[in-house]
């Protein structure tokens, strides 16, 4: 990621294509949704051609809404477009209705369609809802075409040459494949995709040559636990009592000021500064503690399917049955906990370790959290009162050990069956749960995935 100095003209004109960009977004996406609703909820499903299909994205796009062409011109084996391309396709006609959309570079709004794409292909792959956005969670755009680099001076088709700190060279031989513009609190930022053929791919270790695993148990106390008796510690940058503090202060010193005014404006930037110093400061550290379990002389690292959101979730709501009043559930309590959990951020740290563990030819293995930390690493017992704080003692053997390293070594023991092909382990033993119970195993060897949009070749320098 390197900082740009872009001139006055192009800081407006980047802040502008964002405005313009965000509402082109959520425009097409409410497009995609009314021609569902028509398709499918109100209107003719009986459609002959129509009723084949069972999800909203291979539809066509609505006639009121864009003017698609639904079908292919050419022979193809699927002639029917998806949304994305009629989206694309409209996009010249789009430009001469709304003739401010002209002065932003094609490929930079053929990508904001396809953003749209992605976000329903992680829809359909169990991922949330596509979300309109708003100015706080659409903040860049990315040009695939036209980017030169020349000592600190890059070039950005509509935009021009505009100079950027040059704080990390870009290697020789390799091609800028794309180039992604991201606004942040203190000015703008541009982080660059770069690809050279001649670099070979990644060798992935197949499961059954590992002979060494790290567990790692995430925690809140500690960051990490690990299986070889290692703890690395949580630096809470958002939750210690000092920033909370000061987070408090100057956030009430914007509460104060007039709304609408500058001051106003002032004070909330200074808010968006420590937010992004603090998000800076995580990302660093995470890089650490990522290279840290990683350069262990093992052949994979083990770590749970964490379900972070499910965690995360807002407590039922409790009402009294008399009176219709709402009673306390314990949420305000949560909400201290779920703001710890989001300031440790595990599947960002995840993602860091599977990048790092994909470069050195390392497998990821990820297992199933049940009961890894109730049961005993001595004889196997699983009981909720085996632990006790920090203590982990077993009511039926009395084995003594620290918890959350004990539940690292449930972990790294968990990943050793599955690599040795053997699922029994994935069953709780002695369990009080009924047999019948379903047992989902959630256990799966994570691929050789790189964080981001990545294909095998590219490399990303936006580490920053
Ligand atoms: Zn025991």
């Amino acid at each position: 990621m390197y900082k740009l100095r872009p001139n006055i003209t192009q800081s407006t004109k980047m802040a502008n294509w964002v405005d313009i960009l965000r509402s082109h977004y959520n425009w097409c996406l409410n497009d995609r949704l009314t021609q569902y609703a028509q398709q499918f909820i109100q209107g003719d499903y009986c459609d002959i051609r129509t009723k084949s299909l069972a999800c909203p994205l291979t539809c066509f796009v609505s006639k009121n809404g864009a003017s698609g062409e639904p079908w292919k011109s050419s022979g193809d084996k699927n002639p029917r477009r998806n949304a994305g391309m009629i989206q694309d396709a409209a996009l010249p006609e789009l430009k001469k209705a709304r003739p401010w959309y002209g002065g932003i570079d094609s490929t930079v709004l053929q990508q904001n369609v396809k953003r749209l794409d992605i976000a329903y292909k992680n829809f359909f792959d169990g991922r949330g809802f596509p979300k309109f956005k708003n100015r706080s969670n659409f903040t860049s755009f990315t040009f695939v075409m036209g980017v030169k680099v020349q000592g600190n001076k890059i070039y950005l088709p509509k935009l021009g040459w505009m100079r950027f700190y040059n704080s990390r060279p870009i290697p020789d031989g390799f091609k800028i494949k794309a180039a992604t513009i991201r606004k942040r609190q203190d000015g703008w930022y541009v982080s660059i995709r770069i690809e050279d053929k001649a670099i070979p791919d990644y060798i992935a270790r197949p499961l059954s040559d590992v002979k060494s695993i790290i567990g790692c148990d995430l925690g809140i106390t500690k960051l990490v636990h690990l299986s070889d008796n290692h703890q690395i510690d949580n630096p809470k940058l958002l939750t210690n009592k000092k920033t909370k503090r000061v987070l408090k202060i100057r956030q009430r010193r914007v509460n104060r000021k007039v709304k609408g005014s500058n001051n106003r404006k002032k004070a909330a930037t200074n808010v968006g500064r420590l937010h992004k110093n603090i998000a800076d400061k995580r990302q660093a550290y995470q890089w650490k503690t990522a290279n840290k379990i990683v350069a262990r002389n093992v052949d994979a690292i083990a770590v749970e399917n964490l379900n972070v959101s499910a965690m995360k979730r807002r407590c039922k709501p409790k009402i009294d049955e008399e009176t219709g009043r709402f009673l306390k559930n314990g949420q305000s309590r949560k909400r201290g906990l779920n703001r710890s959990i989001s300031d440790v951020s595990w599947s960002d740290l995840i993602l860091k370790i599977e990048y790092l563990a994909a470069k050195h030819g390392k497998v990821v293995i990820k297992i199933n959290p049940k009961h890894t930390s109730q049961k005993c690493q001595n004889c196997g017992h699983i009981d909720a009162s085996n632990r006790d704080g920090e203590k982990f003692i077993c009511t039926q053997c009395g084995y003594l050990a620290h918890a959350d390293i004990n539940a690292a070594k449930n972990i790294r023991d968990r990943a050793f069956s599955i690599v040795l092909g053997d699922s029994k382990e994935l069953e709780p033993q002695g369990s009080k749960r009924p047999k019948n119970c379903k047992e989902i195993s959630r256990c799966s060897v994570s691929k050789r995935r790189e964080p981001g949009n990545l294909s095998n070749q590219d490399i990303k320098i936006a580490i920053s």
